[in-house]
């Protein structure tokens, strides 16, 4: 029985041309600026994302701690969204090693920030007050299901900074995706941050990182502090050789995954029971399944090879990427349905 892994597209294996790539790559000490696999992989982020220079990092919570620590003072106040992968998944980092703190505001069923609430949050000059020192904000939306926010929803972030002199910083850990669904280039959603951060271990299948770009004064500052945080890697040309394969070859591709994300959904909504919360917009699927205990659902669908997450909140999560063909979509529907039919 073969294994359809749809919990993440973090389980995505390096494809085979990828491991010639990091077989073959020219390595020197990064920390010395020396690697010439990871100055181009650099370079290249840097224009994909329309930003003067990037930084490679081990991992998403890497980049968005380490542009927290670079855009910020201790016992400063970050504004984002309730809903946020900062918020929910990165440890604390923020208030645990960068001694800020994480004011939250309501993000909508899109993943949107609500901008009255954010305004509102935004410290006034008073000797009594902590500072505000950045707005984050969050494309594709991870946990309101891939959501995508378009570049008005961008613009209008950008607006309220600007009229309290605020940087902006993105995470973008699938800020492709969002680019793909909505048909321009990634650098057209990162100009209304200071900062974007997206990830080479999702959707393009690396097996390891992350890149934070921005402006070259910015990731000077970066590059400190990734160093503190223990992110100075010597010859990490051999996982940016990945990377750079990944931005040549793995982006176009993304259109398979929000593909078979759509085909996924239709399939499950026509089964009896299941809601979509909400339609995909990406390449993540999240639904309910009326009558079910969703850990429940999730051990019983393992059992039979369709792998989930379920969300702790009655939700079940399924992600497509390159490990899942059209094949195994149609497999993990008929799963679901004699399941689901079969009752709970
Ligand atoms: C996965 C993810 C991250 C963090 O990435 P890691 O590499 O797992 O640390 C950050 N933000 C969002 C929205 C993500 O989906």
């Amino acid at each position: 029985m073969k294994t359809i892994d749809l919990r993440s597209d973090t389980v995505t294996l390096p494809p085979p041309e990828m491991r010639k790539a990091i077989a073959e790559a020219k390595l020197g000490d990064d920390v010395f600026r020396d690697d010439p696999t990871v100055n181009r992989l650099e370079e290249m982020a840097a224009e994909v994302m329309g930003k003067e220079a990037a930084l490679f990092t081990t991992s998403g919570t890497q980049s968005n701690l380490t542009a927290m620590l670079s855009h910020c003072q201790r016992g400063s106040e970050v504004i984002l969204g309730d809903e946020s992968h900062i918020v929910h998944y990165e440890v604390g980092g923020a208030f645990a090693l960068g001694g800020l703190g994480l004011r939250t505001v309501p993000n909508d069923e899109q993943g949107r920030l609500d901008l009255a609430q954010a305004r509102h949050t935004i410290r006034s000059r008073d000797v009594h007050f902590p500072v505000t020192s950045l707005i984050c904000v969050e494309n594709t939306h991870n946990r309101c299901g891939g959501t995508v926010l378009s570049e008005d929803d961008l613009a209008a972030v950008r607006a309220l900074a600007d009229e309290h002199d605020l940087p902006v910083h993105l995470d973008g850990a699938r800020l492709l995706n969002a680019a793909l669904a909505l048909g321009v280039p990634a650098s057209q959603l990162a100009q209304y941050a200071d900062s974007v951060a997206f990830s080479l271990c999702k959707g393009l299948a690396c097996p390891v990182g992350s890149v934070l770009c921005g402006g070259g004064e910015f990731i000077r500052r970066a590059r400190q502090f990734r160093k503190m945080l223990g992110g100075g890697m010597r010859q990490a040309g051999i996982i940016a050789a990945a990377g750079v394969y990944a931005l040549e070859s793995m982006v176009d591709r993304l259109a398979d995954d929000h593909e078979n994300a759509r085909v996924l959904s239709d399939g499950l909504s026509s089964v009896p029971g299941v809601a979509l919360a909400p339609a995909p917009q990406s390449n993540i699927v999240f639904f309910t399944v009326e009558g079910w205990d969703q850990g429940e659902l999730e051990r019983r669908l393992g059992a039979q090879g369709v792998l989930c997450l379920s969300e702790g909140d009655g939700r079940i999560r399924m992600v497509t990427h390159c490990g899942i063909d059209d094949g195994d979509v149609e497999q993990a529907v008929a799963i679901v349905r004699s399941l689901v039919a079969a009752g709970a």
